[in-house]
């Protein structure tokens, strides 16, 4: 098969999947965004991608998202940086990307919040929380978010509009199940707290391996990689 002809298949396998754990969980398919993590391939396939009609395209690298936010400036798209935040990448960052899912302290949302109002910007924000505790995940920990919504009003140039996670260990489809209904209990408790301005709608949880299990637990954006190229990515290395 063709490089196109399998993209067009992965991403059609990819929608009907969201669709049917969304059908599962007796939620309908519109509440739930596909992000596209676009990482692992070059920006050609990612127009291919454009071109099948994904609009939602995501990056984990702050670089990466400005080139290819560049290269792509004539296409209908919105980008998500999902990945780590440096703060000295801040002002480079907030022109191309509409969507930050990795929020992880104070210094940096202060610092998004007042570049974001020097450049006219009201980015969407998500607030990530290491729900699972993993030393090698990235994000507040759970018990700080009370704290941390309580101040959000302070932040006036920015939409925070949920939280997002990862699950703690890959492969472990319980654990991501946990994580993934923890994250979403905590929402549920924090939404009270925040000002009225701020509505923690969004969930940004699940990736490849375990986005029907992040829809089956509430999930409202899943970043998807490697199941959109599978057979792509072999093809070429
Ligand atoms: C790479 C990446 C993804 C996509 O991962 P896949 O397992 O390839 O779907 C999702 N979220 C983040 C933060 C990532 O870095």
């Amino acid at each position: 098969m063709d490089t196109a002809s399998l993209l067009r298949k992965n991403l059609e396998s990819v929608q009907e999947k969201i669709r049917t754990a969304a059908e599962r969980a007796g939620r309908s398919p519109d509440e739930i965004r596909l992000i596209a993590v676009t990482k692992y391939v070059d920006v050609p396939l990612v127009r291919q991608l454009v071109e099948l009609g994904q609009r939602s395209l995501g990056e984990s690298r702050p670089q990466q998202l400005w080139q290819r936010h560049a290269l792509l400036a004539d296409l209908p798209v919105q980008w998500h940086l999902v990945g780590p935040l440096q703060r000295n990448k801040v002002r480079k960052t907030l022109p191309c990307a509409e969507w930050i899912h990795s929020v992880d302290s104070l210094p940096l949302l202060a610092d998004i919040n007042r570049i974001a109002g020097e450049l006219g910007l009201r980015p969407k924000l998500l607030l990530e929380v290491n729900i699972s505790r993993h030393p090698s995940k990235h994000g507040f920990p759970p018990e700080m978010m009370e704290e941390v919504v309580s101040q959000l009003e302070n932040f006036p140039n920015v939409a925070i509009c949920g939280l997002m996670a990862m699950a703690g260990v890959e492969g472990d489809l319980e654990g991501a199940r946990r994580d993934f209904r923890a994250l979403r209990q905590l929402r549920d408790e924090l939404a009270p707290l925040a000002p009225p301005q701020v509505s923690l709608r969004e969930l940004s949880m699940g990736m490849s391996g375990d986005f029907e299990i992040a829809i089956e637990e509430g999930a409202t954006m899943v970043r998807i990689g490697s199941a959109l190229f599978q057979g792509i990515l072999e093809e070429e290395s």
